[in-house]
């Protein structure tokens, strides 16, 4: 205990002390990643139960809880910073992003407003001007860093709500294809929006939104006197991957007077790569675009970025005055003047370190390595005997259904979610599934920077070895 019990202030000894046993115990846990199953036991309702307590009225030591979080209850989970995480949407993980939120933590200054800060704002400015660059958004652009791409979305149709129906918000519908992402849905109801004006347009076989089918829901909404006024397509879809027909959507949006927002949480960042820019053509059109750093950008959960085309419209959403608040003359980039929150942490650091000490072309490379490794894997799935491919790579995600002779639809959804499970026991690597359109698909998504070669082949071989098991036993 120490001497003054209101003092919150630890010794120098005492901070390097735990800084050091925590570097040191974090250096250990990337370098056991390898070997961490890649799916902890999370059947842990026990364990939650034994984990609930009143707060202490007395402190304890440091190190006994980082043991605990450490070797107790870190791992009962899925290793999602593991390279071999190929389920959902892989995030990432990168070290010196962690040594980022420790920085910022410590010393703690205020980013919220750009007067408290100005040096360190400019360097989050800075990074939001680089993901602006890399997505080919003009000069005019503003954007902001939110916790992810749901609050990316909520910014967006916020801003495409505030462009095209000012007060009148109830008669405005929003359409995204059959598989928009539901967070756009929460979107939409948190922006006013709400699900009887949220539409599903159908999609092509390879689950790209249908931009006549859209035409034609336009039109018949504007018949019953409702006004359409967003689009959100997507660039990559997490169900399958399906990188939704951007330009023609852009047309579309241009000649009807709607707002164009793509989703680009899962595929934007592969637009750093010059060599894959075509496989997402239109995306620079948007009139805004969420892109997730937390994914594409290798970084840990909590970041998230949304890039408005007329950045005027980003801050006519959430500039508002108070008394206290500095009066603004200028047009600099001001967090809280382009976005909902005033305290914040400061989430631009994580972005601006990692890109500074890595620089853009290890990005680039490690993005063109996923997507050669997805393109590889799928060939080779697609290989195997009773595997049909549903959805071939459109970038680094692909998704397949088991099938046989004389197999019936709801046969082959049972052995397909089993092949999923049996492949999971394995725990080499971890896959998930998705219902699309009554089907259930087997997904691979090749996105964490830890995935390498060796562990894209282990899933090969973990899915060829299991279909053929599961296969002899269904066609016997
Ligand atoms: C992950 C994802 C989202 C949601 O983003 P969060 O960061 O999880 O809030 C939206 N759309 C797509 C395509 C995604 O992959």
């Amino acid at each position: 205990m120490p001497p003054d019990p209101a003092g919150l202030e630890f010794t120098a000894d005492e901070m390097r002390r735990m800084g050091h046993a925590t570097v040191e115990r974090l250096v250990e846990h990337v370098l056991s990643l390898e070997t961490q199953p890649v799916r902890g036991d999370v059947d842990a309702a026990d364990l939650c139960c034994r984990l609930r307590e009143p707060a202490p009225e007395r402190g304890v030591a440091y190190e006994p809880l980082l043991d605990r979080l450490l070797d107790e209850w870190v791992p009962r989970s899925f290793t999602t910073s593991g390279p071999g995480y190929l389920a959902y949407i892989p995030g990432g993980g990168l070290y010196p992003a962690g040594l980022a939120d420790l920085i910022a933590g410590v010393v703690n200054r205020y980013t919220g407003v750009r007067l408290a800060a100005p040096a360190l704002v400019q360097l989050e400015s800075n990074a939001l001007d680089w993901l602006r660059d890399w997505m080919a958004f003009p000069a005019g652009t503003r954007g902001l860093f939110t916790t992810g791409g749901s609050m990316a979305h909520f910014n967006a149709v916020l801003c495409a709500r505030e462009r095209h129906l000012g007060a009148d918000i109830r008669a405005g519908v929003l359409y995204g294809s059959t598989q928009m992402h539901h967070s756009l849905g929460k979107s939409a109801r948190l922006a006013g929006i709400m699900p009887d004006r949220v539409r599903a347009v159908p999609v092509d076989e390879q689950f790209r939104m249908d931009v006549d089918a859209l035409a034609d829901m336009i039109a018949t909404d504007r018949r019953a006197g409702l006004r359409p006024f967003c689009v959100a397509s997507a660039a990559g879809t997490t169900n399958t991957g399906a990188v939704d027909p951007l330009d023609a959507v852009a047309d579309l949006c241009d000649r009807e007077g709607l707002w164009h927002h793509v989703d680009g949480a899962y595929g934007a960042f592969f637009h750093l790569c010059p060599e894959l820019r075509d496989l997402m053509p239109g995306l620079s059109r948007a009139d805004s675009l969420t892109l997730d750093p937390h994914k594409g950008l290798f970084l840990p959960y909590g970041t998230g970025a949304l890039l408005v085309r007329d950045g005027a419209v980003l801050r006519g959403a959430h500039e508002a005055t108070a008394g206290y608040l500095p009066a603004r003359t200028d047009d600099e980039y001001d967090p809280h003047v382009y976005g909902p929150e005033l305290s914040r942490g400061f989430p631009g650091l994580r972005v601006w370190l990692c890109v500074k000490l890595y620089g853009a072309g290890r990005f680039r490379a490690a993005l063109a390595e996923k997507r050669a490794l997805a393109v590889e894997a799928a060939a080779r799935v697609a290989a195997v005997p009773g595997i049909v491919m549903a959805a071939p790579p459109q970038v680094s995600l692909f998704a397949f259904h088991l099938r046989w002779p004389g197999s019936s639809p709801a046969e082959e959804n049972e052995a397909t979610e089993l092949l999923v499970e049996r492949v999971n026991l394995r725990k080499r690597v971890m896959l998930s599934g998705a219902v699309v359109e009554g089907r259930f698909l087997a997904r691979v998504c090749v996105l964490s920077f830890r995935t390498r070669a060796r562990h894209v082949e282990a899933c090969v071989t973990d899915l060829a070895e299991e279909a053929a098991d599961i296969l002899a036993t269904a066609s016997a």
